[in-house]
């Protein structure tokens, strides 16, 4: 398989053909290998429009809405960034390209270890993740310039949008089981502002604060 032509087409037709207009997210999108964090058995499908399982009944979410994700953080390089929900570490990736340090909690052992070798395989060094309920945020390394959530939620953890920074934004699904908004929060002087995006469909959070 040509990986790189698979790559170069998904990121020209599901990236840039729709609404992915940052060249710097998109340019990360043509570089992350995302067939190195699938599964050997849906490595030729990696590069497709849809997500794919990764183990433990989760997924790796289709290209689309990580770019998407990705792109409403607004990443200048300097951020300290939370993700809840590592997955399979594509997401992580993302995100250690364009931030400063990403912290990433996945509450299955097995797929936070696996994250972990492939991240480390490829190089990265600004990327801490740990076994854990992502709900409670991670107290020790908080506040955070920017927290994504990639698991849907009823409603923001009171836990996160405290140990977000004022000025912060945070990204989240937001929604019943089969059918969600992706959400950003914005926090500004002490206040959050809710800004709607598109609807989506992402496997629950599951936690304490969930
Ligand atoms: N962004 C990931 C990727 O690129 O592969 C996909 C994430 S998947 C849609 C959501 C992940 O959130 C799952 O791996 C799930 O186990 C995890 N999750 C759900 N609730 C969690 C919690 N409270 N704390 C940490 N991880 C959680």
């Amino acid at each position: 398989m040509d990986y790189e032509t698979l790559r170069e087409r998904m990121v020209a037709e599901q990236l840039a053909g729709r609404d992915i207009t940052d060249e710097k997210v998109l340019d990360v999108f043509k570089k992350i290998p995302r067939h190195l964090f699938v599964p050997a058995a849906f490595e030729k499908n990696a590069y497709a429009d849809y997500p794919l399982p990764i183990g433990e009944e989760q997924t790796i979410s289709q290209p689309y809405i990580v770019a998407l994700m990705t792109q409403l953080l607004r990443l200048t390089g300097k951020e300290k960034v939370l993700e809840i929900g590592t997955g399979s570490g594509y997401q992580t990736a993302a995100l250690a390209e364009l931030a400063r340090e990403v912290y990433s909690i996945e509450r299955f052992e097995d797929l936070a270890v696996n994250a972990k070798n492939i991240l480390a395989k490829l190089g990265y060094t600004n990327i801490k993740i740990k076994t854990g309920d992502g709900t409670l945020g991670w107290a020790e390394q908080a506040p955070f310039d920017r927290i994504i959530v990639t698991a849907a939620a009823g409603a923001i953890p009171k836990t996160l949008l405290e140990q977000l920074k004022d000025p912060g934004l945070l990204v989240i699904p937001l929604g019943e089981t089969f059918s969600q908004v992706l959400t950003v929060a914005h926090k500004s002087n002490n206040k959050i502002d809710l800004e709607r995006i598109c609807g989506c469909v992402f496997v629950p959070l599951v936690g304490k604060h969930a």
